[in-house]
């Protein structure tokens, strides 16, 4: 058999955008993942479904697995022919012990690569609004270990020489030492009063940034009981934090927000998330897939032109429909001298990429303002297709067969209940991971409620934001329990993006 080959690849400081394009495309292609817990899980998404995933957590407290089981591990797995990503928080080669492990590789004759990944020891300064050099400030900068017991005989940091010597100090893996290594720093000549930050979960959601000096950090750390993982950064320059602070001061900082529409619906708005500063955590509650039954579409299909009108009122209703189309052998040139209508604006751009002009957008998006402003445009007789979901209302096939319309209702895509792990959902719900939840349409509020399963949800979602889309998402979210903090004013991603930010600036 082929020997597999190992990449040891940095995954960031925690930012999930911050790992490089060469990293994620390991992670793309690995059979085998290895990480811990430093690694954003959420760039574990990106590995193919099949890929086997080994969490060998570290913690400065807990192993869960020994380095030399790590090294053994990724040995094993590239003689099995593997492609193996080592996933390392931060850069593997500062304090990853990624050489450690490389070395293993070596001298086993197993093929590696290193794709470097950026430090926390610079992006978590960074990301607290510090750069790690300034002109005005410092001219070099170094980065140590805080996990050496500075009180120890044999130091192999020459603390007299870091002390005064170098611009910028950042320490990592250093909290539990923290007033030794300020009392070490003053001891060898650093002044009392220089500036020190340390920056909690730097670059995620739970950022938290404390400022003081050599002098009082640590009692000031004790109290507000700042931990690990943190990094420790010494120097004039953490006085720039208070002209250059941004990551902090973004709408969204600090928020984590359920998305529950489905995978290929879910971008759009976990972008603007991001946007704004806030991590989206997509939980799809409906996946959508083929109808089990093509017949009714196909019939509508095969006598297209003997339509005036096909009413989309999806994105994925376009989609499955032309995908059918093309199936059938057949193309728009089909659709000529029907009208089109989207109910949308992001429908609408779905067809406009199949080359065509949609007739009519209705000004508000739902199915009431689609027949309000149909009712003008259908004649009595009219044929209108609706390609839909297997599932959709039936205000609008309704309303229409009301204006005379001979109405044809076709199913064209099916959605079922997504397959997320609720389990791991409620336990982020109990810690207060989560923050803000959006619903996007009804089904994706039911089927939330039927995938958690839970009989203490009123409890569990006491201190969340829940965000719908518009009042028929608001009501079906009533209905079952879950009380409503804001709805959108305009019934699309960005309407509800407002509603989010209105909310949390409360
Ligand atoms: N290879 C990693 C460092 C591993 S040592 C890198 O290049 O970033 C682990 C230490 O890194 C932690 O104890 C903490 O000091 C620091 N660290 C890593 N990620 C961090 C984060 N998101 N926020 C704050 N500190 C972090």
């Amino acid at each position: 058999m082929k020997t597999g080959i190992v990449y040891l690849v940095g995954a960031g400081p925690g930012d999930p955008g911050l790992i490089t394009v060469k990293g994620l495309d390991c992670i793309k292609k690995a059979d085998v993942l290895v990480y811990d817990r430093l690694a954003s899980s959420r760039l574990l998404a990106y590995a193919r479904p099949e890929a086997q995933r080994i969490y060998v957590g570290k913690s400065p407290d807990r192993h869960a697995m020994k380095q030399h089981e790590i090294n053994q591990l990724l040995v094993d797995k590239a003689k099995e022919g593997y492609v193996v990503t080592r996933l390392k928080g931060g850069d593997p080669f500062v304090f990853g012990r990624g050489g450690e492990e490389a070395e293993t590789l070596v001298e086993n004759g197993i093929k590696f690569e290193v794709v470097p990944g950026i430090t926390s020891a610079v992006a978590v300064p960074a990301y607290a609004g510090i750069p790690v050099t300034h002109r005005d400030a410092t001219s070099s900068f170094a980065v140590i270990t805080g996990n050496e017991d500075p009180a120890k005989e044999e130091s192999n940091i020459a603390w007299d020489k870091i002390a005064t010597g170098i611009g910028t100090l950042v320490f990592l893996m250093g909290m539990s030492n923290l007033s030794r290594i300020c009392d070490k720093l003053v001891q060898h000549g650093r002044s009392p009063d220089t500036p020190v930050a340390l920056v909690r979960w730097g670059t995620r959601p739970e950022q938290r940034t404390l400022v003081g000096t050599l002098d009082n950090i640590a009692e000031k750390a004790e109290k507000a009981e700042f931990k690990n993982p943190a990094v420790i950064v010494v120097g004039e320059v953490v006085k720039l934090r208070d002209k250059l602070s941004w990551f902090e001061n973004k709408k969204l900082f600090g928020k984590r927000v359920l998305v529950t529409r489905s995978r290929e619906q879910a971008s759009a708005l976990s972008r603007r998330i991001e946007e704004l500063g806030g991590e989206p955590y997509e939980f799809p509650t409906i996946e959508v897939t083929e109808p089990e039954d093509y017949s009714p579409l196909d019939s509508a299909i095969n006598q297209l032109p003997s339509y005036q009108w096909v009413v989309f009122t999806s994105v994925n209703g376009v989609k499955y429909f032309f995908n059918r189309l093309k199936v059938l052998n057949k193309d728009i040139r089909d659709l000529r001298g029907v009208k089109i209508c989207a109910i949308g604006p992001k429908t609408r751009e779905s067809l406009e990429a199949y080359g065509l002009l949609v007739d009519y957008v209705p000004g508000e998006y739902r199915a009431e303002q689609i027949i309000a402003g149909l009712s003008g445009r259908v004649r009595p007789g009219d044929r209108v297709l609706l390609p839909r979901a297997d599932i959709a209302r039936k205000v609008l096939p309704r309303a229409l067969a009301e204006m005379g319309a001979r109405v044809d209702e076709v199913t064209t895509y099916k959605t079922v209940l997504g397959a997320g792990d609720a389990g791991k959902l409620i336990e982020m719900l109990q810690r207060k991971e989560l923050h803000v939840l959006t619903f996007t349409s009804s089904s994706t509020v039911r089927n939330f409620v039927k995938l958690l399963n839970a009989d203490n949800l009123q409890q569990l979602l006491k201190d969340v934001v829940v965000a719908s889309i518009g009042p028929i998402t608001s009501s079906t979210a009533r209905e079952l329990g879950i009380e409503v903090t804001v709805e959108a004013e305009e019934y699309t991603i960005n309407g509800l993006v407002e509603a989010v930010l209105k909310a949390v600036s409360k």
